[in-house]
């Protein structure tokens, strides 16, 4: 799997750097965000260093495909309610004007119950 050195979030998947895990296989990793903004707020990354979602290729569809669709599985695992009166919120920021913090690219899962509000987003 190629790492970057100097990525914050590829020290979590080498286990340089701790994080409250919430789902992991061979190719993503799920954990709690550091500075959560709602109830529940994790982050789905994928193993493979993609800098940000722009730099993604058609080669990485299956890997971004398996981070969409553990989004409702994992948000109702960590406790958000389902179907139309629960929910949840999936964000990915991509470069500055995006609000991208972190270049290694990740899905934010937001749930819980409101009122919470993502900064940026009004
Ligand atoms: P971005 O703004 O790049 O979309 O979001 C980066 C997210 O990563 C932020 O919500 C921030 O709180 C989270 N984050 C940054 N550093 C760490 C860390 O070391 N551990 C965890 N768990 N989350 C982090
Ligand atoms: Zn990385």
């Amino acid at each position: 799997m190629r790492h970057q050195a100097d990525c914050i979030f590829c020290k979590i998947i080498l286990g340089q750097i701790p994080c409250k895990k919430v789902f992991e296989d061979e190719e993503v990793l799920a954990f709690h965000d550091i500075h959560p903004v709602a109830p529940i707020h994790f982050l789905i990354i994928p193993k493979k260093h993609i800098a940000m979602l722009a730099e993604a290729t058609l080669d990485d569809q299956a890997i971004l495909g398996k981070m969409m669709c553990l989004a409702p599985k994992l948000a109702e695992e960590q406790g958000a309610e389902p179907g139309r009166e629960g929910g949840f919120k999936v964000i990915v920021n991509n470069g500055a004007q995006g609000g991208q913090e972190v270049y290694h690219m990740h899905m934010h899962v937001l749930a819980g119950s409101r009122p919470w509000k993502v900064p940026g987003l009004g």
